[in-house]
């Protein structure tokens, strides 16, 4: 059962891949900080990436590692529930990914921040460069295309920092997922990356509304019949998500390696049918479980 995707000519050299957080503490259910539907995406992922290389772009994943103890954590005074920690299935990519490229690690060492392009120090607040930046220069890239998790956390930051840089940047809403800690999450990243100058491509063929987008007039119920409806709406997190605790999955590879930076090769094509067709449908919504619900102000 192969998922049609079309030849993307977005990519060739100048242009890179930026595949952010497609972990399973992220993108898969009952992962400790999991992001509704975020292993809807995986499919479309793996095609862009293939698409991509393909086109000789270069790809760059991020990938969230953290100590067990970090200023990022609930436990130690910070935001967030403990996930992604270094060596746990948790901070493991989604086992269906296609991992190829470059690994850029974010958190090591306690450090705190969103984006693939810089870490930030949570005592001082001092923000620094990982190497991502540099390694784009290096390449003559002019321009990246931000997918993965989550749509309003890293890879908004991702996404703003590219701009900063002086990247054309582009987020593709279909390859994406949104946390929603509050209803209209959403639409504010969207609104911010806009105002930003990054270009926002609307989750293509299914025809939902993307977040922001004016909304259409809805159609009059058909007489005599109840209107069908074809999408779900903002869909709550705590059916999916009773637990907090790390999935374990067989094809998990714990990475050990010194440093930020990790190259790996891998290519699952490994597929789940029960997947829905289209990816886009549905987005993370409020109703966390306090598990894992944040308590306080985002530092990062
Ligand atoms: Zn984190």
């Amino acid at each position: 059962m192969a998922t049609a995707e079309p030849v993307d000519h977005r990519y060739g050299p100048a242009v890179a891949l930026l595949v952010i957080d497609l972990q399973n503490d992220f993108a898969t259910p009952g992962g400790s900080l999991y992001v509704g539907g975020g292993e809807e995406i995986v499919d479309a992922v793996n095609a862009q990436v293939t698409a991509a290389v393909a086109a000789g772009s270069p790809v760059f994943w991020t990938q969230d590692w953290h100590p067990e103890v970090t200023p990022h954590f609930v436990t130690s005074g910070g935001v967030w529930p403990p996930h992604c920690v270094a060596g746990t299935p948790g901070a493991d990519f989604h086992p269906d990914a296609r991992v190829t490229g470059e690994v850029i690690r974010k958190g090591v060492d306690g450090a705190d921040g969103y984006s693939g392009f810089s870490t930030r120090d949570p005592g001082s607040g001092v923000r620094a460069s990982t190497v991502l930046g540099d390694r784009l220069a290096a390449a003559g890239v002019h321009a990246v295309v931000v997918i993965g998790l989550a749509g309003d956390y890293c890879v908004k930051e991702t996404a703003l920092d590219g701009r900063r840089l002086g990247l054309d940047v582009v987020v593709p809403l279909g390859l994406t997922r949104f946390v929603n800690l509050q209803p209209g999450d959403d639409a504010a990243a969207v609104a911010e990356l806009r105002a930003a100058g990054v270009r926002v491509e609307p989750a293509a063929g299914c025809g939902r509304r993307a977040p922001g987008s004016p909304k259409k007039t809805p159609l009059p119920p058909r007489r005599g019949g109840a209107m069908t409806v074809g999408h779900r709406g903002v869909r709550g997190n705590a059916a999916a998500n009773p637990g907090s605790a790390a999935p374990r999955h067989p094809r998990h590879r714990v990475h050990h390696s010194a440093g930020t930076v990790k190259r790996v090769d891998r290519d699952t094509t490994a597929r789940d049918p029960r997947r829905p067709a289209c990816p886009s449908h549905r987005w993370a919504g409020p109703g966390w479980p306090d598990a894992v619900r944040p308590i306080g102000r985002e530092t990062g």
